[in-house]
């Protein structure tokens, strides 16, 4: 067989992977500087690298293995589908078992009349699709102008031209000439960065209304959609104030636009429901699905859409699909992670056990000296850093400096934490004991003790002017 054995040398895998690899959102110093881990086998919720150390995951990869590392049953299925039929596609009138299968189960998983599926390959094409989805529905409906979709700064949608326009991440959009034309981006509703003197529940009401200002600014005939993530997970765990969502619905209600609830992180559990639209009380017309959908075992995206969209799309040809759209071996690996995540109870494991026990530690956190705010929802929670707590103060150094001090001293100390800026942010495999969640807290404190140390050291504890 084909495959780079993974006892080369840790040095040497390291210089061709320097070589030759181009790394997503890194720079060649940050890689360097560092030295890149390889990372060899995962079990559960741990990952080996090849120096045989073992990494607690508190990220599921990248906010997708839901069901943890490991699981036999997934590459059975996997192996079983590529000898049976490992590729055809839908376009020309015909279709094949499982992508019917797992069609139909999203539509039954899924809340309301969101019961017809168009599959992606990743959710960045999902959200590629919904932008032509809504816009070609207008259109069909007689209005062509109607073709402007609103989102929000520093919400996270992928990372292809037109799922980075929806997002509102200002990095990206310096680079490659997007947005492209008619997307508009609102403030998001992070109380603890941008909230001033008001209090979390006014500033959510704010916050929200701004959608109604915008709508009413570009004009209702000219707005097609609001697409948002229910918790915005890459941004770093923003967690809207309780006031947010409700406005928002009010908002859509009145309105003529249609809204898409961005689920790639939420759906599949990681809010203690199915879709983190059922926690949030939102109901959108569209969703977009991913990462969880197939634990991250294959890769496979969806947009799931309520029958009124499926129904105008349906009459027209949309002339849109990808070669891989419902890829048979993606589609029953993603079939076989729904029914392990059903038939074993994960969900309720999330909401019963797991979630209200992580939520008591990690809102503990805030009685440490770097942490503000903790918030978290379900399986997916953010700490911010601060000089001055009372203040909310943000950091004198330059953003994402205190973050990234700590980010190291987690992965030095075999635990995958993310920093955005100066954010902490966990996401781990739904499927962590208490044990185990208990052996992750003794490493975010002893990480978060070394960091404070280090920082101290460097006379960082300042806050900006
Ligand atoms: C990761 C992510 C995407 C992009 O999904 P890919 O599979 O990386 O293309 C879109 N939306 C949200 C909310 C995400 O977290």
């Amino acid at each position: 067989m084909s495959i780079i054995t993974n006892h080369m040398p840790t040095a040497e895998l390291q210089a061709l992977d320097a070589a030759h690899h181009i790394h997503p959102f890194s720079t060649n110093a940050d890689l360097g500087r560092d030295g890149v881990r390889v990372i060899t086998r995962a079990k559960g919720v741990f990952l080996t690298d090849s120096e045989g150390e073992e990494i607690l995951d508190g990220m599921a990869g990248l906010w997708c293995v839901n069901i943890g590392y490991g699981r036999e049953e997934l590459a059975e299925v996997a192996a079983r589908q590529m000898r049976e039929l490992p590729f055809y596609n839908t376009f020309f009138k015909t279709t094949h078992v499982p992508a019917i299968a797992l069609a139909k189960k999203l539509a039954e998983l899924a809340p309301g009349d969101l019961n017809h599926v168009f599959y992606a390959g990743g959710g960045s094409e999902a959200n590629d699709t919904n932008i032509r989805l809504v816009r070609t529905y207008w259109a069909e409906k007689g209005k062509p102008d109607k073709n402007v979709i609103i989102s929000r700064k520093n919400a996270y949608h992928g990372s292809t031209v037109g799922s980075a326009s929806l997002g509102g991440m200002a990095p990206m959009h310096a680079q490659g000439g997007i947005p492209i034309p008619n997307i508009h981006h609102i403030n998001q509703p992070n109380w603890w960065a941008e909230g001033g003197g008001m209090s979390p529940e006014e500033f959510g009401l704010a916050r929200a209304r701004e959608l109604e200002e915008a709508i009413q600014e570009l004009g209702e005939d000219r707005v097609a959609a609001f697409i948002a993530e229910p918790v915005q997970g890459a941004g770093g765990v923003i967690v809207a104030p309780d006031s947010y969502w409700p406005e928002i619905q009010r908002i859509c209600d009145k309105y003529e636009i249609l809204l898409i609830a961005d689920e790639v992180i939420c759906g599949f559990g990681r809010t203690g429901n199915w879709f983190g639209s059922q926690t949030l009380g939102i109901r959108p017309h569209i969703m977009t699905v991913a990462k969880g959908l197939s634990s991250g075992y294959a890769p496979i995206g969806a947009s799931i859409v309520c029958d009124e969209v499926a129904e105008v799309i349906g009459n027209c040809e949309f002339n849109h699909g990808y070669t891989y759209s419902g890829h048979p071996v993606a589609a029953a690996v993603a079939l076989e992670n729904l029914r392990i995540l059903e038939e074993e109870k994960i969900i309720e494991h999330v909401r019963d056990v797991a979630a209200p026990y992580l939520k008591e530690k990690w809102e503990a956190l805030v009685d440490h000296p770097l942490v503000g705010e903790a918030r978290i929802v379900g399986m997916m929670g953010s700490v911010a850093l601060t000089p001055n707590k009372e203040a909310r103060a943000k950091f004198a150094s330059e953003p994402g400096t205190i973050g990234l001090i700590c980010r190291e001293r987690c992965f030095a100390n075999n635990l995958i934490m993310r920093h955005v800026g100066d954010r902490l942010i966990i996401s781990p495999p739904l499927i962590i004991t208490p044990a185990e969640i208990d052996e992750m807290f003794v490493r975010i404190r002893k990480s978060l003790d070394e960091a404070h140390a280090e920082i101290l050291r460097q006379d960082l504890m300042k806050e900006a002017a």
